[in-house]
């Protein structure tokens, strides 16, 4: 299963002068496209969902969809949440199924901006996610008109540096004159800047607005230490020039019709930048040297004494409340016995993102305060035990048992 640990990802990239693509997925065409062309040339990836295109798609049904695709995926693949803007927002993306976040403080001053990427660390630090964080606006998303001019939007390696210092950062988006969208204007690269900030700052680079850039220009930002670059505009139009010739092709064909060939258009695409940012061939060496991302899933088995069955029941559907939220946990689960005579009549199934959350989650006062008051009185006959959960796609499953059938 290649989901992998997006830092150890990108650590790597860095140290061997390549960058990571992290393309935009806002449909089942774009994830299935942006796989093929990993796959296609052997690349690590990066699926990026970006929290402003939410209102555009369903983006629980759109990231369960991207962890059963990385899972599958015989290149490793990371999930990230770009252009959070609080850590509610982070932490929801975190229960959703991504393993890094980015935060997007670029509009706020130096201080605030250091304030609360902190407090996003914090949380997300807890759960074993990556934190990617900016210093410098790239056009587009952030609200340019509070800041001074284009070279005022820039990134500068001092604060580059006294930022990631102050929060711990495990990545960091700069600003060197590429912008989201894409724009008629030529982009304005500053690349003594980018060298200067590559000099002094020792965490991954991240490029943002990667469409505009010719081939020759993203070959100098690698070549100046970045190690990820988004990616989505270019593909987009790609996409939509497409289904455009479908629909002229066919002006009376159904919506399959119209799709026909997106996805591998956009394939075609992806492992043509991948190629470019040197990215091919890296998945054995990034398999090797990256921790596989495996959740845990933390299991009670109880008896209830001195309560009556409705009491039992308000406390099941208070921790369900109650241990949703905590950051980390992805799923809760309480059950029952099916048969009369079982030793353990009650279970919680709480499913954590990562074994970091073990901890975490013991800690936290919502979870303390329903387990002191709810929960352990009732409770006193349990047993507790966090297992780490190593799964296969239900057909990868059936695919190995066919052939332990056919050598046995
Ligand atoms: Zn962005």
């Amino acid at each position: 299963m290649p989901l992998v640990n997006m830092r150890d990802m990108l650590v790597h990239a860095r140290g061997n002068h390549y960058a990571v693509g992290a393309f935009d997925i806002v449909s089942l065409d774009l994830l299935r496209g942006v796989l093929k062309g990993a796959e296609a040339c052997r690349a690590p990836v990066i699926l990026n969902f970006v929290v402003p295109q939410f209102k555009y798609y369903d983006v629980e049904m759109l990231m369960a969809a991207a962890v059963v695709g990385a899972k599958r995926s015989p290149v490793p693949v990371a999930i990230h949440l770009d252009h959070a803007t609080d850590p509610d927002g982070a932490v929801r993306g975190i229960r959703l199924g991504c393993n890094g976040v980015m935060f997007d403080g670029s509009h706020l001053s130096f201080e605030e901006n250091v304030k609360r990427t902190r407090a996003i660390v914090e949380v997300a630090h807890a759960c074993g996610i990556s934190v990617e964080g900016g210093i410098g606006i790239v056009s587009g998303y952030a609200r340019e008109a509070e800041t001074d001019g284009v070279q005022g939007m820039y990134t500068w390696p001092d604060e580059a540096q006294q930022y990631v210092r102050q929060t711990k950062v495990d990545f960091l988006a700069v600003s060197i004159g590429t912008g989201h969208g894409l724009s008629a204007e030529r982009p304005q690269l500053n690349l003594e800047r980018l060298a200067r900030i590559s000099r002094v700052v020792d965490v991954p680079l991240v490029i943002h607005g990667g469409s505009g850039l010719s081939d020759a220009e993203s070959k100098c930002l690698v070549d100046r230490g970045v190690a990820r670059i988004n990616y989505y505009s270019s593909l987009s139009l790609i996409a939509s020039r497409r289904i455009r010739s479908n629909s002229f092709e066919d002006p009376n064909g159904g919506y399959m019709a119209l799709l026909q060939g997106v996805s591998e258009t956009i394939g075609r695409e992806v492992e043509r930048c991948l190629r470019v940012w040197g990215a091919a061939q890296r998945a054995d060496a990034v398999l090797a040297a990256a921790a596989p991302w495996n959740e845990v899933e933390h299991l009670i088995i109880y008896n209830v004494e001195g309560t009556t069955e409705q009491q039992a029941e308000a406390m099941m559907a208070q921790g369900r409340r109650v241990l949703a939220q905590v950051p980390g946990v992805r799923r809760v689960f309480s059950g029952r016995a099916m048969r009369e005579g079982d030793r353990y009549r009650y279970c919680w199934l709480v499913r954590f993102a990562h074994s970091k959350v073990i901890d975490s989650y013991r800690d936290h006062p919502e979870h303390m305060a329903f387990a002191d008051e709810w929960f352990r009185p009732c409770a006193t006959d349990r047993i507790s035990i966090d297992y780490q959960a190593v799964s296969a796609p239900v057909e990868e499953a059936a695919l190995e048992e066919d052939s332990a059938v056919k050598e046995g």
